[in-house]
């Protein structure tokens, strides 16, 4: 098989693997069961499939550009990523993805996109459907550092649902108090469990952080693909007895 990654990169700390190496394991395949679940009561709407309110372009902060039909938002290619007028810190999300059906592109060219997590932190968005790719970026990976536990992808065209628990990094100053965590579950089956990241998710190079609020965007990635997003949610996390 085609060399899938890079061997040029550097070795990821904890890892005796290069960023984005194409030799390390490829991810187990799980096949996900039936779709469930609507939105709890407390959650709180970052799209529910009418408009763009609250999303604008990352590049210079105007209305959000993608296109909005039938329930779901599509990436217009060139227009650039999105990211949310509100500001989130700690909390839960879920998010519905389906990649383009029309199959187009291989590895990383197939029906990329990605979740950043305050803006930085990417969580692929990737059709891994009988396409392989380097592991730490197949979908669900935290990019360029960790690969999913498995490849839970479904077909192309079928919706997908991410549900992410996201504890942000904690800085004093400009020292890195405790790392960021993710526990991701795509498909109802998780492929992250309170996972450490090693700073904001790189391509071809080490993470590695810096200093930045409590709370941030959630920014959704224009890679050139028709990817499509509904049902985007959140709920802050707080102690049982914090408002
Ligand atoms: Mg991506």
């Amino acid at each position: 098989m085609a060399n899938l990654g890079y061997d040029d990169t550097p070795v990821i700390p904890g890892s005796t693997y290069k960023v984005h190496d194409g030799t390390r394991p490829q991810p187990r395949i799980v096949t996900p069961g039936a779709a469930c679940c609507g939105a709890p009561s407390d959650a709180i709407m970052l799209f529910d499939g009418g408009s763009l309110a609250g999303w604008v372009a990352v590049r210079d902060g105007a209305p959000a550009q993608w296109k909005v039909e039938n329930g779901y938002m599509e990436v217009v290619p060139s227009t650039g990523d999105i990211q949310t007028t509100t500001l989130i810190g700690d909390a839960q999300f879920h998010l519905e993805m389906a990649t383009p059906e029309v199959v187009k592109g291989e590895s990383q060219g197939r029906g990329n996109s990605g979740i950043f997590l305050m803006g930085c932190y990417e969580i692929q968005v990737l059709d891994c459907y009988q396409n392989p790719t380097y592991p730490d970026g197949t979908i669900g990976a935290i990019y360029g550092q960790y690969p999913p536990l498995v490849n839970a992808c479904r077909k192309p065209g079928e919706w997908q649902t991410y549900d992410i628990i996201w504890e942000a990094p904690k800085f004093e100053g400009d020292t890195l108090i405790k790392p960021a965590r993710v526990t991701v579950l795509l498909n109802n089956i998780v492929i992250h469990h309170a996972q450490e990241l090693q700073g904001p998710t790189q391509h071809r190079q080490l993470a590695s952080y810096a200093p930045h609020a409590d709370a941030l965007p959630l920014r959704l990635q224009d890679h050139g693909d028709l990817v499509r997003f509904r049902n985007i949610w959140y709920r802050p996390l707080t102690g049982y007895d914090q408002v």
